[in-house]
């Protein structure tokens, strides 16, 4: 996805009236997804800052390394100020800002740079750019949900693949490399994760594949995704080597249900933690409500995590375009973990499933 130099400064000008709500003078963004979503441009994480300067009078002005600045899309979405090996890119920022009273920073923003600009720029409030941008960047328009539904899709095919894939008596990180190289054959840029999590390992959430062997009755959470047209897939699907025992089968219908009632009550209007909410009651009667320690989602677009949270505490009603994950888990320490995933865009027609890959408990040689 690159979107062209209208759908930019659509952008930027709705973060000026978002910045005119909260009274912030400028944003200042550099390493991050939101400098791409504002310029088309994604900056190096390198020592040499990089940093737009979005004035809410409208000036969008990029200070860039010079040796950097032929990097930059030349789409009229800001004015490129390169600056040379030897100058001091604080101070030209510095002189940028002017008078501004209230500035917010990206939330990805490098602490030496953050620190060096408090100090050239005394006398102002700071604050996250992520309460202006965050809001914004939730609200997927119509080739943002296109290119999620790609990458959903993407790993749904190997969510597929994997079930005709023997598990018993290889490690978890040959799986976890396999689900690597699955992504990328179906289109993917690059990996962001491939959890395998098998027996006892399950009942870590975020596992890092390891050396252990999965065998036989063994439980294992696949939890992968990766950035495709600079858009995230994120999915859980769940193995089991060989028929499951009862209760396996049990706890995973009561997991499955629960996202199911999820998924449906994500409609537009319905406030995150009302849809977290549902998770944690349907998991209630099986006795599995403590065993579900984190929240229900999280957003996705440009970032793996981002925007809106499903969780307690965030009463933010759900909006046409929302793009987040839905993925209760259970996990019960020493024995054995489970999680469902898939992601949905909230619509007004209800809420819309982006991946399509079959959610049942699948038994593996
Ligand atoms: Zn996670
Ligand atoms: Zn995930
Ligand atoms: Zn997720």
């Amino acid at each position: 996805v690159n979107p062209d130099g209208d759908v930019l400064r659509a952008r930027q000008a709705r973060a000026r009236t978002a910045m005119a709500a909260s009274g912030v003078d400028a944003l200042l963004l550099s390493v991050g997804a939101d400098l791409p979503y504002f310029t088309g441009y994604e900056a190096m994480p390198l020592e040499r800052l990089t940093m737009l300067v979005l004035d809410r009078e409208g000036a969008a002005t990029l200070v860039v390394p010079e040796l950097e600045a032929p990097r930059v899309p030349d789409i009229g979405a800001c004015t490129v100020r390169p600056w040379s090996e030897t100058s001091d890119p604080v101070s030209v920022v510095a002189e940028l800002v002017g008078p501004a009273r209230t500035l917010a920073v990206g939330d990805q923003t490098w602490t030496r740079f953050t620190l060096a600009l408090q100090a050239a720029i005394p006398g102002v409030v700071w604050l996250p750019a992520q309460a202006v941008v965050g809001p914004l960047r939730a609200v997927k328009d119509a080739a943002e949900i296109a290119a999620l539904r790609a990458a959903a899709h993407a790993v749904d095919a190997v969510a597929a693949e994997m079930r005709d894939r023997p598990f018993g008596g290889r490690t978890e990180i040959d799986v976890s490399r396999e689900l690597v190289d699955r992504m990328l054959a179906r289109g993917h840029d690059r990996p962001n994760f491939a959890i395998v999590g098998s027996g006892p390992n399950g009942a870590s959430p975020h596992h890092d594949a390891g050396s252990r062997i999965i065998g036989d009755g063994d439980v294992v959470v696949c939890d992968f995704g990766g950035t495709m047209a600079g858009y995230c897939s994120d999915i859980t699907r769940m193995f089991v080597v060989g028929e499951p025992a009862p209760e396996i089968a049990d706890t995973y219908a009561a997991l499955a249900v629960a996202q199911e009632l999820a998924v449906r009550a994500a409609t537009v209007g319905t406030t995150c933690e009302d849809v977290d909410a549902v998770a944690r009651h349907a998991l209630a009667p099986a006795g599995l409500a403590d065993a579900f320690i984190h929240r229900v989602g999280h957003g996705i677009g440009l970032d793996a995590h981002e925007d809106p949270y499903l969780v307690a505490g965030n009463a933010t009603p759900l909006a046409p375009g929302h793009a987040f994950s839905i993925e209760p888990g259970v996990y019960f320490p020493g024995r054995y973990g489970m999680r469902l995933e898939d992601i949905v865009v909230a619509a007004s027609a209800g809420p819309d499933r982006l991946n399509g890959a079959a959610r049942d408990l699948a038994v593996v040689a």
